[in-house]
């Protein structure tokens, strides 16, 4: 597929005489990088007393273009204009007239997903992504369904806050959209109908962990017991496909023999039978619209063997599926916002192979999920996939929001510090993270200007990346938040600042993929 570049598709020549003639006799504050043009008019983001608002300016003979946009319209010297809010309806106008920032499935080299659960980063990550330079394909808009449901965001909020903050950052040069982690039909009916492109399927609640546990009657009795006719096959068939067939793995032989195909099965069976079910759902909700489609099996208890890896590769495409990218189970601790937790050379052993499985059964790219901060293997997962990679982020984004927020409101960040403390003990439940409270500085020891520092503690790290929901979701009795309007108040009040954190975190992050 063609990805268009930022300058193939710059839209016109930015802000033309009618939108420079408004803007001055408005004497709105506007944000330059925004300003786009298209034969039927020209936009541009405003900021208003009231917050972001989108101002269009129609083409001469094109005044029916205002009718597509909901605000208020006025005129300046017989051109009309219109000041409208960041609204859904607004977000698919916009999207409708300045196509690049209609998300679309990515191209096939290096991507990177950059989740915000705050619907604020977006003109931060694309700072970045110019710093780092190479041609790494985005995703502004991705969050796992668990998210937002954590954050009382729909998708197509999440969708539309990406389109507002491209909008502004002025980025034209193509996005993804991931709806991340999605376990049921419904999650992926609701993100499709949002305008998602991506779509990241999660069996992990299929993958049978008594694969690794279970002794050998177990494991037969598990067999014995899979979802054959789901499979679309037998046991006989299947054994008779793989016990002893060798795949050539750029030389190095992955074969089957009957434990290994029992265990592989097991343990993924149920997986692929489910995987398969949501591909063909996705196919039909999609009605012929291109996706792409992410496998992630990367939150389960045990690593993906090599051999396990490609026996969900050769079923789920024995089975019609077909993917762009897929996230096994790495070795080592993938843990929230920090960085890797395991032994290097170990890592690298693994992951080489898998790249090389994802090159000869596709290709398609291997996905790294809490990609977050894995600054110690990001040189290692470059090299061996050989660009063939979607790094996926999440939590980072809000991290940085903190680490603003540090700087510029430290009593607010600290009574978030010490609301996150008292949650962390339930909040963590379903992440992998490791940090305790006991191991985090105690507040009152921590003086105003340390605060920033927190954020490179590793227990305090962990505690603020897993508690986000009840700090984003905390309420007073009359409905209005604890800390989550004043914090986004706060990033509005001085975007400057936020942009410069995520610029400066993710540069590290994007850096070694650039150029490969
Ligand atoms: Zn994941």
């Amino acid at each position: 597929m063609h990805v268009t570049t930022e300058a193939d598709e710059r839209g016109g020549a930015g802000r033309g005489q009618r939108m420079a003639e408004v803007l001055d006799r408005s004497g709105f504050l506007f944000l330059p990088a925004s300003a786009a043009a298209t034969d039927a008019g020209e936009w541009v983001m405003v900021r208003t007393p009231a917050g972001r608002r989108l101002l269009v300016v129609p083409a001469p003979a094109q005044t029916a273009l205002l009718g597509e946009f909901e605000g208020k319209r006025s005129e300046h010297g017989g051109a009309p204009f219109l000041i409208g809010p960041p609204t859904a309806a607004n977000a698919a106008a916009l999207r409708r007239h300045l196509r690049w920032l209609e998300p679309r499935p990515l191209p096939h080299g290096t991507s990177a997903g950059f989740g915000d659960r705050l619907g604020l980063a977006t003109p931060g990550h694309a700072r970045a992504l110019r710093a780092a330079g190479g041609s790494i394909a985005p995703v502004f808009a991705q969050q796992s369904i668990r998210e937002m449901t954590r954050t009382g965001r729909s998708p197509q909020a999440v969708l539309d806050d990406a389109t507002w903050g491209s909008f502004e950052a002025g980025w034209t040069g193509g996005q993804g959209a991931d709806a991340d982690h999605l376990k049921t039909a419904a999650d992926i009916t609701a993100c499709a109908a949002a305008g998602f492109t991506m779509f990241t399927i999660d069996p992990g609640e299929h993958v049978d962990p008594r694969a690794d546990a279970g002794g050998p009657a177990e494991l037969q009795a598990a067999w014995d017991a899979l979802p054959w006719d789901r499979l679309e096959d037998s046991a006989a068939s299947m054994r008779a496909r793989l016990v002893g067939r060798a795949f050539d793995i750029e030389g190095q032989r992955v074969s089957f023999d009957e434990g290994a195909l029992v265990k592989a099965a097991v343990k993924y069976g149920r997986a692929i039978v489910h995987v398969t079910a949501m591909y063909r759902h996705l196919c039909d909700v999609m009605g012929g619209r291109p996706f792409d489609l992410e496998v992630s099996v990367d939150e389960t208890d045990t690593p993906t063997a090599h051999v396990e890896h490609v026996f969900v590769a050769s079923e789920l495409r024995r089975l019609g599926v077909r993917w762009a990218s897929l996230a096994p189970r790495f070795v080592g601790r993938f843990e929230k916002g920090v960085d890797y937790i395991g032994d290097l050379a170990a890592f690298e052993a693994d992951f080489r192979v898998h790249a090389a499985i994802a090159r000869t059964l596709g290709p398609y790219k291997i996905s790294l999920h809490s990609g977050s901060d894995k600054f110690s293997i990001y040189d290692v997962a470059a090299q061996h996939t050989r660009g063939l990679i979607h790094l996926k982020t999440a939590g980072t984004s809000y991290l940085e929001a903190l680490r603003a927020l540090a700087r510029s409101a430290p009593r607010l960040f600290r009574a978030i510090y010490v609301f996150a403390r008292e949650r962390y003990d339930q909040d963590r439940a379903s992440y992998h993270v490791s940090a305790t409270v006991a191991g985090a500085p105690e507040p009152a020891q921590v003086s105003d200007a340390e605060l920033p520092d927190l954020l490179e503690d590793f227990h305090a790290r962990e505690i603020l990346h897993v508690t986000f929901g009840s700090v984003l979701t905390a309420s007073h009795a009359d409905g209005t938040r604890v800390f989550a309007d004043d914090l986004r108040s706060m990033l509005q009040a001085h975007p400057e600042v936020y942009q410069e954190c995520l610029e400066r975190h993710f540069v590290r992050h994007l850096r070694p993929f650039a150029g490969r």
